[in-house]
């Protein structure tokens, strides 16, 4: 069986964090340790992060940064209506992905439902009816 090392001969010595794919047993873990040394060299710049967000929310929604603020300091959830802990759940900007419009601050878990179900809401009904049927059984 070939290496990790011989199957990403690209990945060679050590990359900007110093981190070596050598030293790991497989390219998720190498990965997994590269995604950590990204998240704690952001922290370290929260105001590139907040920029960064900035012009990406911009570029996607039209929103100018003082609207983005007021979205991301509602904690109520524009999709079900329960409150948002972002210590729990992460919380997304809920928008229409043809228009861009954006409704709301939604649970990532809200988002991802309203995704799957968009096409056939009422699938969605029927799938909701079952499972409160079968849970008061
Ligand atoms: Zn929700």
């Amino acid at each position: 069986m070939k290496s990790i090392q011989e199957k990403r001969p690209h990945n060679k010595g050590s990359n900007k964090f110093g981190i070596k794919l050598e030293n790991f047993e497989s390219y998720e873990e190498y990965s997994k340790a590269c995604s950590k040394a990204r998240d704690l060299e952001r922290k370290d710049c929260p105001k590139r992060i907040r920029q960064k967000r900035y012009s990406a929310v911009k570029r996607w929604y039209g929103i100018t940064p003082e609207e983005y603020e007021k979205y991301e300091a509602i904690n109520t959830c524009y999709l079900c209506g329960e409150h948002m802990d972002i210590t729990k759940e992460r919380k997304v900007l809920h928008h229409n992905h043809k228009t861009n419009k954006v409704y709301g601050m939604v649970h990532d878990s809200c988002n991802l439902i309203e995704g799957i179900a968009k096409g056939n809401p009422d699938k969605l009904r029927k799938i909701s009816d079952k499972i409160k049927k079968d849970n008061s059984n």
